[in-house]
């Protein structure tokens, strides 16, 4: 694998810009998205045809002419039709090519039948048939001709919009329940090319249940997210869920269908606004996070009928906690605060002793909220622990980075013996605020 970094720049996020349409404006785009979808079906029939095509031009060919004239779809979306039904079988293709390798016991059936498109989507492309106007207004274009219509949303997003951000793929998007269009469109933010040098300092950054996160730096200073009020949630929509489950009538399966949908954007708020508290009180930093994919292992102890009452529940918790979301929220949004992730090993973050080093089990007593070592008797809150033992390893990657030039985002879980040597040099790590390793490399970087 290359040693490279993978750039940070530029950052694409996605603003979600809230459209405000007249009644006669909003006929209009329902009309354009209900002929863009039946035109999506039409085409993707006619892609299934032809040897269910991937050939973008091939298409465009056979359904052209058509699209123009049955669907009365301008001519930008004609194109863009073809190039999401190409997209999309190319998708499904390359699942069957992995079914067929990876010799899943089930074969991917995507292919079998003709692709349905279902929900309400169209592709604007920008400066073609959509366009930002002053005033924070936007053209689109519907069967109608051009719409302008005022849009509201974050205010960084629109900071961006209004400084020129690379404007990519635009999204419209229905959201049913509310009966309200959005346009979802994806800036590109140019945060310059990476450099050890541009960060002035590490932070470790512990992700887990009874927090949410814990953050901690060099100088000492942590930041606790709380767990406590999403646990509650959670507790409750699990609840609501076995009892809908439990019914299992049609209006059941659809107050379960807006049950996930709500418990999904709860957590995708929570997840946004921790990321944003720690990169904000840790701007210009290396942040540091565990490679995620030991997390579930690491976490998910006994799954069996043996597991207790208290420890399903601990389960279930764990694997909804979606740690992914806040990793590449957290991943997506560091560039904008000067800053930069980095994963690190998660092996013993929880059990090493930052000061000794001394690493075991039973440091953390019937897994409490105390940390205590067996050999040095350091004491301290166990959330900490870990994040200062991930913030020392960041420190780690930041001074590789610093002497080779090369930095490397760690954890490969195939090379075994450089992962051996990492966790090495992590267990020659100590903490103490004076002789901050932090100190070192900043004086080992600096000027
Ligand atoms: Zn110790």
């Amino acid at each position: 694998m290359s040693q490279r970094s993978e750039s940070p720049s530029p950052t694409s996020i996605t603003a979600k810009l809230k459209l405000s349409l007249t009644p006669e404006q909003k006929t209009a785009l329902d009309r354009t998205v209900l002929a863009y979808r039946e035109a999506l079906n039409y085409a993707s029939e006619m892609a299934f045809q032809n040897g269910k095509t991937t050939n973008q031009a091939k298409l465009h060919q056979l359904v052209y002419p058509t699209l123009r004239e049955r669907y009365g779809l301008p001519s930008q979306m004609g194109c863009s039709v073809s190039r999401t039904v190409t997209a999309a079988y190319k998708a499904q293709w390359t699942k069957v090519k992995q079914s067929k390798t990876t010799k899943q016991v089930r074969r991917h059936k995507g292919l079998d039948h003709v692709m349905r498109f279902v929900s309400r989507t169209l592709t604007y492309v920008y400066g073609r048939d959509m366009t930002f106007k002053m005033g924070q207004r936007i053209s689109i274009c519907t069967l109608e001709g051009r719409i302008v219509v005022p849009y509201e949303g974050y205010n960084n997003h629109l900071a961006w919009i209004a400084a020129g951000a690379k404007v990519g793929e635009s999204k419209l998007y229905y959201q049913k329940s509310r009966k309200q269009y959005y346009l979802l469109v994806s800036l590109g933010v140019d945060c310059g090319e990476a450099r050890p040098e541009q960060y002035t300092q590490a932070v470790g950054v512990d992700v887990g249940q009874r927090y949410h996160l814990a953050a901690a730096n060099p100088l000492g200073q942590t930041l606790f997210v709380s767990g406590k009020q999403v646990r509650q949630r959670k507790d409750h929509y699990a609840r609501r869920r076995r009892e809908l489950q439990q019914k299992g009538t049609r209006s059941a399966k659809r107050r379960l269908m807006a049950l996930s949908g709500r418990e999904r954007r709860f957590i995708a708020d929570a997840n946004h606004k921790s990321s944003c508290q720690v990169l904000k009180q840790f701007s210009q930093s290396m942040v540091g996070i565990e490679d995620l994919e030991h997390i579930r292992q690491k976490t998910e102890r006994r799954s069996s009928a043996k597991a207790s009452t208290k420890q399903k529940r601990a389960n279930r918790r764990r694997s909804q906690w979606s740690f992914a979301e806040l990793h590449s929220f957290l991943s997506y949004k560091a560039p904008l605060y000067g800053s930069l992730l980095v994963k690190v090993d998660a092996d013993y973050t929880s059990q090493q002793c930052p000061k000794c080093g001394h690493t075991t089990r039973a440091n953390r007593k019937n897994g409490g909220l105390l940390f205590c070592c067996e050999e040095c008797a350091y004491t301290l809150h166990a959330d900490l622990v870990g994040a200062r033992n991930i913030c020392m390893r960041t420190l780690s990657v930041w001074q590789a980075w610093t002497d080779t030039g090369c930095l490397s985002f760690a954890p490969g879980v195939s090379d075994v013996e450089t992962k051996a040597e990492r966790l090495l040099r992590y267990s020659e790590l100590r903490w103490s605020p004076d002789t901050s390793p932090g100190c070192a490399v900043r004086s080992a970087v600096g000027h």
